[in-house]
């Protein structure tokens, strides 16, 4: 990503520099070094190193919600309540300098920040507008599907599991162009790959471990055991 590349990082903040994670929403035509995908303009990327642009498929953050900027006391609950948070930057031409746009955070979180806001009418009304958004954008019979299938395929998966985790690998391929679209698959690998992911999350001490600034590589060698017990238990009937 040339554009966030060539940028100094002179213009943040404090606080925005000392943010582990940081997502950019870039500005020029960009791909993912890892999965290749096309993400045309206005991606949502990481920047991992020598490894250069991520989608946040492969950066393992595409579970997070975002949280636009606006409300400071529901985005300081939710990052209080989200092991895992990214703060979400936009390169402003006319300001020269990053814009922060707001946070993405764990879902929980920001349903536990939500609730400790209740009494505010406006968190309420937002919270109805997200929810009412994130169903709208669901395919509900490839959710239906794909949940199958992994009750299928993992029939020691705990009750009720199967939902998030198709929910997820919908939005996933909803959310794209090209190659993933197309492949919206339910065979034996692709079911896998989404239970993986959802496993590291949820079962691991994955997300902490990116909170505390390892590097994906290194954080999934750490929790490849646990994953293989969790999956091997779930295979299970
Ligand atoms: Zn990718």
């Amino acid at each position: 990503m040339r554009a966030v590349r060539a940028t100094s990082w002179r213009h943040m903040t404090a606080t925005e520099q000392s943010d582990a994670l940081k997502v950019f929403i870039s500005n020029r035509d960009s791909s993912c070094e890892e999965c290749g995908e096309e993400l045309g303009r206005k991606a949502w990327i990481t920047l991992a190193g020598e490894r250069g642009a991520l989608c946040l498929a492969c950066a393992d953050l595409d579970h997070l919600v975002f949280l636009p900027s606006g409300d400071a006391t529901l985005t300081r609950r939710a990052r209080k309540h989200s092991k895992l948070a990214a703060v979400v930057l936009k390169w402003s031409r006319a300001r020269k300098r990053y814009e922060r746009q707001g946070l993405l955070v764990e879902e929980a979180a920001l349903a536990l920040a939500e609730q400790e806001c209740l009494a505010d009418g406006d968190a309420r009304a937002r919270r109805q507008v997200r929810e009412a958004e994130r169903r709208a954008e669901l395919d509900r019979e490839y959710v239906e599907r794909f949940a199958r299938r992994v009750r299928e395929l993992f029939p020691g998966c705990p009750a009720g599991r199967e939902m998030p985790i198709a929910e997820h690998a919908c939005r996933k391929y909803s959310g794209r162009v090209g190659r993933a679209a197309a492949a919206k698959r339910f065979d034996e690998e692709a079911v896998r790959l989404a239970v993986v992911a959802h496993v590291r999350h949820a079962e691991t001490r994955y997300d902490d471990l990116l909170a505390h600034g390892y590097e994906q590589r290194d954080a999934r060698a750490e929790v490849e055991d646990a994953v293989g017990g969790v999956l091997r238990r779930w295979q299970a009937h």
